[in-house]
This record gives C-alpha cells, sequence and structure tokens, in this order.
C-alpha cells in the first residue's frame, strides 16, 4: 500500500502539466510588488473554486486562504505555508514563448513558480482533509523584493486569529541541481537593510570651491570610509556586507553639487551585527561630514531579519524531502547574503524556508536569478508541491501526536 506521503508525490506529478500552465501564465503576465492585482485575482479564484473561504487585500495585494482537517477542533494547531508573487522591475530578455509582456516587469525570481506551486498545494491539501490533523494557513504574499510584503500582511493581522505555531516557505534556486532539496536549521539567508545617506554641502560655481562645500567631494570619502566597518569593526568571525549600490550628486560639471544621495544595502547574521553597522554607517558618514564641514542624513527605509531555521521546523522537512527526493538529493551549503522577508515569519512562528534545486541537468545553469535572462526547469514544480504539501501533513501530524 501507498504510503500518504507517497501519494502525494504522484498526485503532485500528476498536477504537472497544470503547474506548468500556471506558471506560464503568471510568467507571461507579471506584476511589481504590491500590484498583483491580476496574478491575486487568479490565486483568490482557485481557491475559492476548491470551495475555501478566502480573504483578499491583505498586505495591499495579499491573499489568505484556510485549509481545515476533517477532525480539526479549536484547540487544533495551526501552520502556516506562505508563497509569495511578485515580480521585478527587469526587462526580460530570455525570448522565451511565454516570456513577460509587461515591458520592464519580469518574474526573474521564480516567484510565478511559487504562486504556481501554492495553487498546487491548496488543491492537494483540499484533496487530503482527512489525513490533515489541524488547520493550514495558506498565504500568497505580495511584494517581497526588498518593499515590505511580509511586515504588510503581518500588519494586516495575518498571523492572528488563529495564530500559527509554525511557518515554511520555499524558494525554488536556479544554481542548485534540478530537484535538489537544501534543507538544514540555523541561519541560511542574511538580514538585509538599505539604507539611505543624504549629504548636504553648499553648491557654488565649479570655478571657485573655496566658498562652497562640495558635496560629491564628501560623498565619495564617505563611500571609502564605510568600507572601514566590515574591516575594521566587525568581527572577523562574523559575516557582513556594507555596498553603496547608487550615488547621485550634481547636475553638470561646472557647478558645485550642494547635495549627494548615497543608496546602499547592508547583509549580516547576528542581530548584534546588524546594529553594528547601522550604528557605524551614521557615526562615519557624521564624522566625514563634520571633518568636511557638510551635514547628513542617515536612515534605514527597510529591511528584514536573517532567515533563521529551527531545528524541530528543518528536522521535519528533512524528513519530508527524504522520502519526496531520496536522501542523496538533500544537500546543505554555507549560507548566503541574500535577504528574503519570509524572516519576518520565521521570526514570529519558527519553522523552516528550504530551497529546491531548479537549474537543468541537460543545459546546466540558469542565468542568475534578477538577471534579464533568468529561468528554470519546471520539472521542480511538482516537488515543490510535494514537499510544502508533505511538510504541512507531517508537521500537523506530529503535533497532534
Ligand atoms: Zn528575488
Ligand atoms: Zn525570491
Amino acid at each position: 500500500m501507498q504510503t500518504i506521503t507517497e501519494r502525494i508525490n504522484q498526485e503532485a506529478n500528476e498536477l504537472f502539466p497544470q503547474l506548468v500552465a500556471w506558471r506560464r501564465d503568471f510568467h507571461a503576465h507579471p506584476e511589481l510588488g504590491f500590484e498583483e492585482t491580476r496574478t491575486a485575482g487568479i490565486v483568490a479564484e482557485h481557491l475559492h473554486d476548491l470551495g475555501l473561504e478566502v480573504s483578499t487585500g491583505i498586505g495591499k495585494t495579499g491573499v489568505v486562504a484556510m485549509v481545515e482537517g476533517d477532525e480539526a477542533d479549536e484547540n487544533a494547531p495551526t501552520l502556516l505555508l506562505r508563497f509569495d508573487m511578485d515580480a521585478l522591475p527587469i526587462h526580460e530578455e530570455t525570448g522565451l514563448p511565454f516570456a513577460s509582456q509587461n515591458p520592464g516587469v519580469m518574474h526573474a525570481c521564480g516567484h510565478d513558480g511559487h504562486t504556481a506551486i501554492g495553487m498546487g498545494v491548496a488543491r492537494l491539501l483540499v484533496q487530503h482533509r482527512q489525513e490533515l490533523k489541524g488547520r493550514v494557513k495558506l498565504i500568497f504574499q505580495p511584494a517581497e523584493e526588498g518593499v515590505g510584503g511580509a511586515a504588510a500582511m503581518i500588519a494586516d493581522g495575518v498571523l492572528e486569529n488563529p495564530k500559527p505555531a509554525a511557518a515554511f516557505a520555499m524558494h525554488l534556486w536556479s544554481r542548485l541541481p534540478l530537484n535538489q532539496v537544501v534543507v538544514q536549521s540555523g541561519p541560511l539567508w542574511a538580514a538585509a537593510d538599505k539604507f539611505e545617506l543624504i549629504i548636504h554641502g553648499k553648491g557654488g560655481h565649479g570655478a571657485t570651491p573655496h566658498d562652497t562645500i562640495d558635496a560629491t567631494l564628501v560623498a565619495a570619502q564617505v563611500v571609502v570610509a564605510l568600507q572601514s566597518i566590515v574591516a575594521r569593526n566587525v568581527n572577523p568571525t562574523e559575516t557582513a556586507v556594507v555596498t553603496v549600490g547608487s550615488l547621485h550628486s550634481g547636475t553638470v560639471g561646472n557647478v558645485i553639487s550642494e547635495k549627494a544621495i548615497l543608496l546602499g544595502t547592508v547583509r549580516s547574521f547576528n542581530p548584534e551585527v546588524r546594529t553594528l553597522l547601522h550604528e557605524r554607517i551614521d557615526a562615519v558618514a557624521r564624522g566625514v561630514c563634520q571633518a568636511l564641514g557638510a551635514t547628513h542624513e542617515f536612515s534605514v527605509p527597510g529591511g528584514c531579519p536573517a532567515v533563521v531555521n529551527s531545528p524541530e521546523g528543518a528536522a521535519v522537512v528533512q524528513q519530508v524531502a527524504e522520502a519526496v527526493v531520496g536522501p542523496e538529493q538533500i544537500a546543505q551549503i554555507a549560507p548566503m547574503m541574500v535577504g528574503e522577508d519570509m524572516a519576518e515569519f520565521l521570526n514570529r512562528a519558527p519553522g523552516c524556508f528550504v530551497l529546491v534545486g531548479a537549474a537543468s541537468p541537460e543545459t546546466g545553469n540558469f542565468s542568475p536569478h534578477h538577471s534579464p535572462t533568468f529561468d528554470f526547469d519546471e520539472r521542480m514544480l511538482p516537488t515543490g508541491v510535494a514537499l510544502m504539501t508533505n511538510t504541512a501533513i507531517a508537521w500537523l501530524g506530529d503535533k497532534a501526536g
């Protein structure tokens, strides 16, 4: 007799053509963060057709539905599964037949795949209500790409009524072999914070620098000085990155700039290092500006903590993954400096964020995530469905004892 895991695996594989059709439709119609109205509409309709009660507009464009086990009573545990839906402001250059029809917007991170997987998971969970020893809160999140979709959903109460005791999610990864599953406890992806520095000088004629405070010169010194933070303030056994990705100052060559704007990102794992980075960027910028007669404003307009998996959450996924892809397809990796706002959920409901390999064995690695030629091997879609569905059933089963 087939085990429940084997049955789910088989049903996930049978969903393959449907998963591909969903994914390609989302891929052709990508939407930026908090603008996922078409995508959310399709998701909501699908969940509704499955007989689920659906909430829309959670965190602006997010969608939430609950699958209840047949015998779930009031005290039954609740688990959260999260899938992200947003695309990126990138102009697609893949030449795929289902390439983006929205110029300048592209599913270059694979969230089209995640949304399709989430719809497949919803279907299988509904079909297996009798095996579900509790509730699964399915959340389709907007705006993962650095614009605060998870926080917006939390602010709208997605973690209340009922509060999930654990959270799980996955990311397909085009740089890992097809259907390899990365599952590990502890840090996986980094805390990622944006920062903005505005430097105020005093503008003037390019030929009379003594009458001015040159914001461009100050900004250049600030950029260099910021690189001393990781080199000289962070403990060398810790990990951190300070990157200034954008510097704008002045307008024309013969006018000394009065204002410079620096945009950057900082990455870390340890919360103390995260705080240190913010404090030092502010202090270094203040010091350099003071020395050169300028002033500054420092802000952190957005960010998320590190993705840290709980030992219990990782253990459940590990066990499930062994049955879904086989022990030889499970891997561990060194933590990456990529950020992911799934961390907001994991911080409040400990669980596991897992990677599923999506490189093609025939053509090798695809272009990196966030590149205009990004693509992934769709044969990972059923794996994602089987992994998340079985994780929900297994975790609730363990809780029920
Ligand atoms: Zn991304
Ligand atoms: Zn992503």
